[in-house]
């Protein structure tokens, strides 16, 4: 409720498009919803991760989308599932509609919805990243009037290293833990994280085996035309020699049955208090999100007018904007009362 109010002060104070958030993101006077975690009538889904997801009475989502919605959750027995390839335009109410690739896993989705009678424009991120990626599509960002942006790595501390770093890391650990004896376990999401880290395998001259749960989505990566590097299903009675890939959630069964070494790969591993939080041997920092400087770079491409946070360190991020001279609130904390308290009623 209070969230509601707030945000109809910050909407007095721009003339574009207006959002909501409180059960979920809701274009202002439309019946239209941007990755609602509950089921709503109509609702866009950025990409296929479970805290973006829901079934609807309608979907609509890019193909990739779609594919891993149906391996990972199932067909449903009822409601439409409307796949969009990027860049093309659809209508509903007074907006068209299209989707852009966001980087951030295979299928993710940036959404652009244009309002017919002004012309205004909002641009909503979804969970996304700007650096080239080894398994899905490059992010392509559009201008729009009004960003509504996720935070996850929303402060200055968060940078990460180039890949190849990130990769030779992972490649010493792997020839250690094996010098050692010991099974290297590889630990990532098994949606979008897990085949960034078969891919960044690719050449290392080391069988590979993964979690069932990844070659169930690896299956769509090949499908929708991705190449993953050869790897087999776990097998613990013949996992010596090879390095294993699998969920985070499975670390403590495998731990019992197999003598591992275990590395978590996650934006996190950038705190050094990562391994102990985790419970890891070691954390390697390698992220399907932007990080703050790339965060900063997707405002450049955009060029919006003002700038709502949805996600992570959001009231750091827009703070930290607003010092930098740019209309920006949070729309999941309270940062709208400084708005209020300022007295910005009007900005156009
Ligand atoms: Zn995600």
């Amino acid at each position: 409720m209070q969230d509601d109010r707030l945000m109809e002060t910050a909407l007095r104070s721009t003339p574009g498009i207006g959002v909501r958030h409180g059960r979920g993101l809701q274009i202002a006077g439309a019946g239209i919803w941007l990755d609602p975690p509950k089921p709503k009538p109509w609702a866009l889904v950025s990409h296929a991760h479970i805290d973006h997801f829901a079934r609807h009475d309608h979907t609509v989502c890019s193909p990739p989308t779609a594919a891993l919605i149906h391996a990972r959750y199932g067909r449903p027995r009822k409601g439409v599932l409307n796949a969009i390839p990027f860049g093309q335009s659809i209508e509903r109410e007074a907006f068209s509609i299209r989707l852009h690739a966001a980087g951030h896993i295979l299928g993710s989705a940036m959404v652009h919805l244009t309002r017919h009678d002004d012309g205004a424009t909002l641009l909503y991120t979804g969970d996304f990243k700007l650096r080239d990626s080894l398994t899905c599509e490059r992010a392509e960002p559009v201008q729009a009037d009004t960003l509504v942006m996720e935070t996850t790595f929303g402060l200055p501390r968060f940078k990460f290293p180039p890949r190849a770093e990130v990769t030779a890391a992972v490649h010493r650990f792997v020839f250690a833990t094996l010098d050692a004896g010991k099974v290297p376990l590889l630990l990532g999401y098994s949606l979008g994280k897990a085949q960034e880290i078969l891919a960044l395998l690719d050449g290392i001259g080391v069988p590979v085996m993964a979690h069932e749960s990844i070659l169930k989505m690896g299956a769509v990566y090949r499908e929708c035309g991705r190449v993953l590097p050869e790897h087999e299903l776990l097998d613990l009675d013949r996992a010596a020699g090879h390095v294993v890939v699998a969920p985070p959630q499975t670390t403590k069964t495998l731990c019992a049955k197999l003598p591992c070494r275990t590395a978590l790969l996650s934006g996190w591993a950038l705190d050094k208090s990562a391994k102990y939080r985790y419970g890891v041997d070691e954390a390697f920092p390698l992220s399907d999100h932007a990080d703050h400087d790339e965060l900063l770079q997707l405002i450049d491409q955009v060029c919006p007018r003002v700038v709502y946070t949805v996600h992570g360190y959001t009231a750091e991020f827009a703070a930290d904007l607003r010092r930098r001279g740019i209309e920006a609130w949070s729309l999941v904390d309270n940062d709208q009362l400084e708005l209020r308290l300022e007295g910005r009623v009007d900005c156009s």
